[in-house]
């Protein structure tokens, strides 16, 4: 049967394939998959692990003093038997085989599966069994997870016979996003999450269709599902009748028509109507991402998100000469084009490891997001944060590098950042080691930096408006919490005052200004940007061409001319169609 569900649409497009569940699991559960060679070692690491716990229940069995109740030893049985079920083993071995899953994400499939048909049971003993299983399968995973063979690097590799894949999950750590990255989903659906959510962000960068908070999907979706995602409307269409897939399709198409149309403007330089030059950089995630970001036409990087080479590490972070090797080849692969690396921003919605937003919570039962984030967490490790700055003053050796720092909010901080670079390139004289000129910058993103931007002027080179956080904190809206989704309204007057502000200020004392926020990526608010005088503006690469597009064919002197009227409307986004003469849009698709 078919049926329909709805969530927010965070990457536009439409995509078609399988559905993958990614199982939540109370154990840590790497995702990725396994070469075509390496399918039968993954199946023997299964089996090792499987035999081990068998040992260790035989085990207890035996040991179990005499005065212990039946019932307990026969539930040893119980799951003695579960672990040799078929229905577990030889299934589980089949996504390993078909899908080239690891043998942990196998074995959860596997496990979401099963658990599905014991809640459907009539009978309430075999339905309660399903904690038994549940038990079994996180015995094994623990073992799994222990085991130093186990690869944990993503492998590219899908399903043999290519069909397309959609990723379905409650919700993706960021970390695990990374991989997923490099990998065979032509679509994401989760349960949870915002628009400026990592898991969004990701799609977004990836440039293929995705819907988050779609709330119950990961239960009503069952592995194999043929699904449509609607990237444009955020919908998702689970197994659709052949008149609605056929429907798709032709969309499908007709969106790569204009994505190729789009890439042919890669080149042409980014001019508005007015003979105003505009920069159009990228944001990237790792050192790979540098290729796609030239390819796209881009003239620089204005974000390196630098925390992901910090993630999936097992606490193992990444020393001075590995950071280097990254960031130069970073530099290096740009072509001589300026290279913005931001110090890490580890925190909040980034936890360094195999976690998503809502485990953290749950965890730690507090707001992560105005907790020990970005700036403040890399103060509170000097020696990591030196280490780090070293490493980012190597790389300048090598090409133009300058240096970002995310949630600046308090003057002692910047105090203390530049003690630390003055130390760090104090420790690289000593070391005989050769570093390059660097500009110094600010994420501007905490709204108490935005209204005092005056001051943080004075210190910092330029500064970058991370549009995702300023209106998470200005609005007080978690940008990862799908039940508040609604109310983050980048149109906000109080979001538009701050940017603005942010905008003039920098101008006026001929300091670089550069937004790389998504809404720096997104046609709905390139005008309002060209109007408030931003000229510089950092996005996934994927999305350049679409921002040129619309700065072709704008006219920054009519912008400017309406600004004023556009800031003082209770709806500005309704003012400023009105004032371009434009049929006002409804919902806007990417952000
Ligand atoms: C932002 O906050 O707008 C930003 C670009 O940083 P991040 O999304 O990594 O927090
Ligand atoms: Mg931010």
């Amino acid at each position: 049967m078919s049926i329909q569900l709805f969530g927010m649409a965070v990457s536009r497009g439409v995509a078609i394939g399988r559905a993958v569940l990614v199982a939540s699991s109370r154990v840590d559960v790497a995702h990725y998959f396994v070469p075509a060679d390496r399918v039968e070692q993954e199946i023997g690491r299964l089996r090792q692990a499987r035999d081990a716990v068998a040992g260790e229940l035989l085990a207890l069995k035996r040991d179990m003093p005499a005065d212990v109740p039946q019932e307990l030893a026969a539930l040893l049985d119980v799951h003695l038997m579960m672990l040799h079920d078929e229905a577990l083993t030889e299934a589980t071995k089949g996504w390993i085989k078909d899908r080239r899953y690891n043998a942990e994400w196998a074995l959860s499939a596997q496990l979401e599966v099963l658990a599905r048909q014991f809640d459907d049971m009539e009978d309430a003993y075999l339905r309660e069994r399903k904690a038994d299983l549940e038990q079994v399968v996180e015995r094994v995973l623990r073992h799994m997870s222990s085991d130093p063979s186990a690869q944990r690097a993503p492998a590219l590799a899908g399903r043999s016979d290519g069909e397309p894949l959609v990723l379905v999950a409650n919700d993706v750590a960021p970390a695990d996003m990374m991989q997923f990255k490099r990998s065979v989903f032509t679509g994401f659906v989760t349960d949870v999450g915002g628009r400026t959510s990592h898991t969004a962000i990701v799609a977004r960068s990836l440039d293929i269709p995705a819907v988050v908070g779609a709330r119950e999907a990961s239960r009503m979706i069952r592995q194999d599902d043929l699904l449509v995602i609607d990237g444009d409307a955020g919908v998702v269409i689970v197994n659709p009748s052949d008149i609605v897939l056929e429907e798709y399709r032709f969309r499908q198409q007709q969106s790569d028509l204009e994505r190729a149309r789009l890439n042919r403007l890669r080149h042409t330089p980014a001019v508005t109507l007015d003979g105003q030059a505009v920069e159009l950089l990228a944001n990237i995630e790792s050192p790979g991402d540098a290729a796609a970001a030239v390819a796209a036409g881009a003239v620089g990087v204005g974000l390196f998100r630098s925390e992901f080479l910090f993630m999936n590490r097992g606490g193992n972070l990444p020393g001075e000469e590995e950071q280097f090797e990254a960031y130069r080849d970073v530099v290096q692969a740009m072509q001589g084009l300026p290279v913005t690396i931001r110090t890490v921003d580890i925190g909040a919605d980034k936890p360094m490891d195999r976690m998503s937003p809502q485990e953290l919570r749950h965890e730690h039962g507090l707001n992560p997001a105005l907790g020990l984030r970005a700036i403040r967490w890399s103060l509170s490790e000097p020696g990591m944060f030196r280490q780090q700055l070293r490493a980012i003053l190597r790389a300048s050796a090598y090409g133009k590098v300058r240096i970002l720092i995310p949630m600046v909010a308090h003057a002692s901080e910047v105090v203390a950042i530049q003690e630390a670079l003055q130390r760090a390139r104090q420790q690289l004289d000593d070391a005989g080691k050769p570093y390059g000129k660097v500009e110094l910058g600010a994420m501007i993103e905490v709204p108490a930096a935005a209204v005092v931007i005056d001051r943080f002027l004075a210190f910092f080179d330029f500064v970058s408006v991370g549009t995702n956080d300023l209106i998470q904190y200005t609005l007080a809206i978690d940008r990862a919490d799908e039940a508040v989704a609604h109310l983050y309204d980048p149109w906000h007057p109080a979001v538009l005052q701050l940017l603005g502000h942010t905008i003039e200020r920098a101008r006026a004392r001929g300091k670089g200004v550069s937004v790389c926020g998504e809404m720096a990526g997104d046609p709905a608010f390139t005008e309002i940007l060209l109007a408030m005088g931003l000229r510089s503006f950092s996005m996934h690469p994927a999305r350049i061409a679409s921002i040129k597009q619309k700065l072709l064919r704008a006219d920054t002197r009519h912008l400017q001319s309406v600004l004023v009227q556009v800031l003082e409307s209770d709806r500005p986004d309704v003012a400023l169609r009105l004032a371009l003469a434009e049929p006002v849009a409804s919902g806007v698709a990417a952000h």
